[in-house]
């Protein structure tokens, strides 16, 4: 079921409440391991929308595609967000994980609990790597804080995609299957416990980017857990460091 407001989401809320339905909230779905056997419930995706500027403000729907605000904020001259580039998903599911630390520049979050709409605050928001206080509530809107700037943010912007596009794979990937160790680059660890280009079944550890995996043809939810288990294992080997896994693994139910 797809989601354009907050009233749709609530209506679809309350359905899944009716039907004894659990839910799951999809955004760009490019951080996700869906089960093998799908997702028994309702998987709602968000497609909120809405973008509005007041001040050094902007306001924005949690289901408009990251990519978006982060190209108008640069064409508005409105810095904050021109760091964002390149990163695929929506801003809810950005939000949510702590996006390359998009946390540091949000003011408000709204988000639909039990129907009613609730205002998080800045000083009830807590942010760390890859980590937000969000995770499991349901986000509605976004509010920003930016700041006007002479900078030639458009040109940052395709410089820093640019240089993403360059330097991940985009196809059939669910982005960096690991986190970053504290003080560790995962790729780095990964590549030098000689698993780059690893594969179970149809599922390998990207040669362009060694923290990414790819699906190569038909691999299973299955085939990445057991990469994913390989993988863990050599760096435990060679390092005594134990990785832990970034991307969301959505179960059954
Ligand atoms: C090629 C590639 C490059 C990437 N580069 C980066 C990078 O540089 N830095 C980085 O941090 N990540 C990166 N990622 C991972 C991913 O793009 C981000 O984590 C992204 O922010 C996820 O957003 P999404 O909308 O796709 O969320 P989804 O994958 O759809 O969902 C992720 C989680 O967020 C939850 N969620 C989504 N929307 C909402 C909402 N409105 N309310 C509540 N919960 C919600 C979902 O339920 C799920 O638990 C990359 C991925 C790819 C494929």
């Amino acid at each position: 079921m797809c989601v354009c407001s907050a009233e749709e989401l609530k209506k679809s809320l309350e359905f899944a409440h009716k039907k004894k339905l659990p839910v799951f909230i999809f955004g760009g779905g490019s951080n996700l391991l869906f089960s093998d056997a799908g997702f028994r419930g309702l998987v709602i995706k968000n497609e909120i929308s809405g973008m509005k500027f007041e001040k050094n403000l902007m306001q924005v729907g949690s289901g408009v595609p990251l990519a978006m605000i982060v190209m108008e904020c640069a064409r508005r001259n409105l810095k904050n967000l021109e760091n964002f580039a390149g990163i695929p998903g929506t801003v809810g599911g950005a939000v949510v994980g702590n996006a390359n630390g998009i946390g540091e520049a949000v003011s408000r979050v709204k988000i639909l609990e039990n129907g009613e709409v609730k205002i998080f605050k800045k000083k009830n928001l807590k942010f760390s790597y890859r980590y937000s206080n969000l995770r499991g509530k349901i986000l509605t809107k976004i509010e920003f804080n930016l700041k006007k700037t002479d900078e030639d943010l458009q040109r940052k912007v395709a410089e820093l995609a640019h240089e993403k596009f360059a330097k991940h794979p985009f196809e059939k990937t669910a982005g960096s299957w690991f986190k970053n160790p504290e003080g560790e680059q995962a790729w780095k660890l990964i590549d030098t416990a000689g698993c780059r280009g690893l594969k179970i079944g149809d599922a390998v550890v990207s040669e362009k980017h060694a923290n990414f995996f790819q699906n190569a043809g038909k691999a299973t939810a299955i085939d990445f857990l057991e990469l994913e288990k390989m993988v863990a294992e050599k760096v435990f080997a060679k390092f005594g460091i134990r990785l832990e896994r970034e991307v969301v693994a959505v179960p059954e139910n």
